[in-house]
């Protein structure tokens, strides 16, 4: 596929369980243009698929004129097989399970089109647009806590897929083995502690339970808890909140630390709504980080390895990109490696 900058535009579409959102992108110029649908569910899959399919032909009509399209990249919920672009049983797409998305769409749009996960490909636009540019590295593990919990790898600026496209799931990695059952079958995810979904659930059993009095007295009050107010009472030094927060942190700082043990990436980043509560969810991280990961503590910055060789650290750090990464994802998508078929 040609590179030439500013020639060539892409297409991208992050198809959510939600939202449908289609845009157009040049590197030069970033977003061009962006559409943004429901996503019909109950309608069924080819109503949804023809919204998409007429979305990108609408902005095709509009820039083939002036620009040359270099491809079209969607991001969708998993879990996703590759390379045959199928989806097994999607939690967030209920009746797609088996679905050959990545061929569907082909046949409809009569051209190559690049499919991934959404949480791959906000770790790649993350890596290439985002913190790790900023930061100067090509590879990372990212992290996104938002409903649940997704993850992406990118080594030398390529997703890392795994053998079948299903890398980068420790969203579900047991992190307490009797903790609650998570949608996935396992018990104890990631998951269930540090995505919006999970912090809300706590505060809720917390309340209901009788260990928490002061969150218990706000909703007396008729507060209603969301990542969000959680935050906010947590700022305003609620301890409850707080300790929320903390216990978030903690179980992140416990899944980090095994992927530092495994991976040594130089950059670690944590994104999605969550992470504005990034304050107080950094001192539980690092308080593991440091009590579980010896590689951890030989290469975090400061470290006498990380002095003597500032490419080996290993840094810790939240997004840059926010609610747009996987639809620049996306878009990017086409340029890189792994958008090539
Ligand atoms: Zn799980």
């Amino acid at each position: 596929m040609a590179e030439r900058q500013g020639q060539n535009y892409t297409i991208g579409v992050d198809l959510g369980g939600t939202n449908l959102r289609i845009a157009a992108y040049t590197r030069d110029a970033g977003l061009l243009e962006t559409i943004l649908l429901p996503t019909r569910l109950a309608a069924g899959r080819d109503a949804v698929v023809d919204d998409l399919c007429g979305a990108v032909n609408n902005l095709k009509n509009r820039f083939s004129s002036e620009f040359e399209l270099a491809g079209i990249g969607v991001g969708t919920p998993g879990p996703l097989e590759l390379p045959a672009g199928r989806l097994h049983n999607p939690p967030n797409l209920p009746g797609w399970d088996g679905f050959d998305l990545r061929c569907e769409l082909e046949k409809k749009l009569q051209q190559s089109v690049a499919v991934e996960s959404d949480a791959n490909l906000a770790a790649l636009a993350e890596c290439l647009l985002g913190r790790g540019r900023t930061m100067g590295f090509d590879s990372l593990c990212m992290l996104t806590l938002g409903t649940g919990v997704g993850n992406g790898i990118i080594l030398g600026g390529k997703i890392f897929d795994g053998a079948a496209g299903m890398a980068g799931e420790a969203g579900h990695a047991t992190i307490f083995p009797d903790g609650p059952k998570c949608p996935c079958g396992n018990h104890g995810c990631l998951e269930m502690y540090a995505s919006a979904t999970a912090v809300v659930r706590t505060a809720n059993q917390r309340v209901e339970g009788g260990t928490a009095p002061l969150l218990a007295n706000e909703a007396r009050a008729g507060q209603k808890w969301s990542a969000r107010t959680l935050a906010e009472a947590a700022f305003k030094g609620n301890a409850d909140a707080r300790q929320i927060y903390t216990d978030a942190g903690r179980a992140l700082g416990i899944g980090l630390a095994a992927l530092v043990n495994t991976l040594q990436l130089p950059l670690y980043v944590l994104g999605g709504g969550l992470v504005q509560a990034w304050e107080l969810l950094k001192p539980a991280i690092f308080e593991e980080l440091h009590h579980r990961s010896y590689v951890y503590r030989l290469t975090e910055p400061g470290s006498p390895v990380a002095l003597h060789n500032p490419k080996g650290a290993t840094h810790v750090l939240p997004a840059e990109l926010g609610p747009d990464a996987g639809l620049l994802g996306a878009c990017i998508l086409p340029f890189t490696a792994n958008g090539r078929s």
